[in-house]
């Protein structure tokens, strides 16, 4: 569920995206997995026809047992992404890495999610970083992986700076997140990147 004002629109990158209705600053919790969006197990997933299954490749985020978080949005990737995703105690979000201005696309890196199937794309994100091609089973260069881990960084070192929206939401997910998020005396959050898997 996203936690500041969206709307779709066509993107320069790539068919439509979703750009910010407001500004965002750096450090806005903007989206978490709430108990209104789709989880599939992994049982479920492998039940699923090929064309179903090609869907959630490309609207889901798996995580490291092979289940499902369906997102809702459908944010373009960029390899000067704004937005990056972490898992913090296992509940998935999406942090701003960046100062997002009302009007703005709002973009994810889709390399940095972990993936156990093999999937390559061009990338036509127009970014001094763009890495040309992105996807999975691709070897992150370590300049890559230090820009990710820093602005992640950078970014959770001012979670308690900004107003939260997610702070006030009184749903089970939300308060878990809350609750999870203030418990990291120095939010401690890890993010849910492949690297971590791999180096
Ligand atoms: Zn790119």
């Amino acid at each position: 569920m996203y936690l500041v004002k969206i709307y779709k629109d066509s993107s320069k990158i790539d068919g439509v995206g979703i750009f910010s209705g407001e500004f965002v600053p750096e450090g806005t919790i903007i989206y978490y997995h709430s108990s209104e969006d789709n989880y599939l197990l992994k049982t479920e997933f492998l039940s699923l026809s090929d064309d179903e299954k090609e869907r959630i490749y490309k609207f889901g985020v798996e995580d490291e047992d092979g289940n499902w978080v369906v997102t809702d949005g459908d944010a373009n990737h960029s390899c000067d992404a704004n937005i990056l995703s972490l898992f913090v105690d296992g509940i998935y979000c999406d942090i701003a890495a960046k100062d997002i201005q009302a009007g703005e696309e709002i973009t994810i890196d889709y390399g940095l999610f972990y993936s156990s199937f093999q999937w390559t794309m061009m990338c036509k994100c127009n970014s001094p970083h763009c890495r040309g091609v992105v996807g999975s089973g691709l070897l992150v260069e370590p300049q890559t992986q230090e820009l990710w881990r820093s602005r992640i960084s950078q970014a959770a070192s001012h979670i308690f700076d900004v107003r939260q929206p997610l702070f006030s939401r009184g749903d089970e997910c939300a308060m878990r997140l809350t609750s999870a998020i203030r418990s990291k005396r120095d939010p401690k959050i890890f993010p849910y990147i492949k690297f971590s898997l791999i180096s």
